[in-house]
């Protein structure tokens, strides 16, 4: 009878952590903290925000909690996110006023040093120009005072990554037209089975960033048109850097949501955020990824 009953408890508890442990645990989403903020002309992130929610939730991969820091000029003595309940940051922050506390600076960059996953999108890299530690994690920025003293430029010549110390500004871009992207490292898990090339729906085309550039790998890029104000140089596109022992992802598409509905912009955006988090990316490229000379764009109904 006693015997009876050990076998009838052990077959609850087994049953119990099949039904409870298990399946959750298989299916347990990534959690992103998508970090945004700060009124911008140029980027306000009330728009994109939910669009960025949006792609993320629609990949099934990931579980998004939005923070928002105070608004410019804003009190941020009580603006304490805790990092580390995140594997990866979703950037959608364009400073404003450049003021966060040295002690969220400090959580920040411990986070990103302890292995947190970061992407940065577009305008994002328009922040911080005078905080060293974010620059080394972004690789390139330009605009808000940056010049030289930020770094060279970096840009691809004859196929090779480059640096270029030449003196001048930082932070250009044309009109927003579509623009051929090539894929320079097909090996990396976020570009693995992309088109070599791929046409971007209407964009601003980021030239002249500069920064420090160090543990960087540009996977691709794209020609800036000297008929569109360009550089006459293929400049860089998607990114990925180290920074202590964790993984960031850089984007610079995706001014404006005309932008981000590019299937190429959502994809690149979903492997780049699964690869920050979690060093892989299990998605399939999407059928109606853009093909070399043709825009694909895609209706994204974002709350
Ligand atoms: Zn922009």
């Amino acid at each position: 009878m006693r015997r009876g009953q050990r076998f009838f408890t052990g077959f609850l508890m087994v049953g119990a952590l099949t039904l409870c442990g298990l399946p959750l645990r298989a299916a347990e989403p990534i959690r992103v903290m998508l970090l945004d903020g700060q009124q911008s002309r140029s980027h306000p992130w009330e728009p994109t925000s939910p669009f960025l929610k949006e792609i993320l939730q629609q990949a099934g991969l990931f579980r998004v909690d939005q923070v928002t820091s105070p608004p410019v000029g804003g009190d941020f003595s009580r603006f304490k996110p805790d990092f580390t309940n995140y594997q990866v940051i979703l950037l959608n922050y364009d400073t404003g006023d450049d003021q966060w506390p040295a002690e969220l600076k400090t959580s920040f960059e411990q986070y990103v040093q302890n292995g947190g996953g970061l992407v940065v999108y577009h305008g994002a890299d328009n922040s911080f120009p005078g905080w060293r530690a974010f620059n080394l994690m972004i690789g390139i920025g330009g605009w808000r005072g940056r010049d030289e003293k930020s770094g060279p430029l970096w840009y691809f010549r004859e196929g090779k990554l480059v640096s270029d110390t030449s003196p001048g500004p930082a932070g250009s871009h044309g009109a927003r037209l579509p623009f051929q992207v090539v894929t320079r490292d097909a090996g990396h898990p976020i570009t693995r089975d992309l088109p070599k090339a791929w046409m971007h729906a209407a964009d601003e085309l980021y030239a002249t960033l500069r920064g420090p550039g160090e543990n960087m790998t540009v996977l691709a890029t794209a020609y800036s048109d000297p008929a569109n104000k360009g550089t006459g140089r293929d400049e860089p596109i998607l990114m990925v850097l180290s920074y202590g022992k964790g993984r960031v992802f850089h984007s610079v598409l995706g001014h404006d949501l005309a932008a981000m509905s590019c299937a190429g912009f959502i994809a690149t955006m979903q492997r780049g955020t699964e690869w920050a988090a979690t060093g892989k990316v299990t998605q399939k490229v999407p059928t109606d990824f853009p093909a070399a000379d043709k825009v694909s764009v895609r209706t994204v109904s974002a709350r």
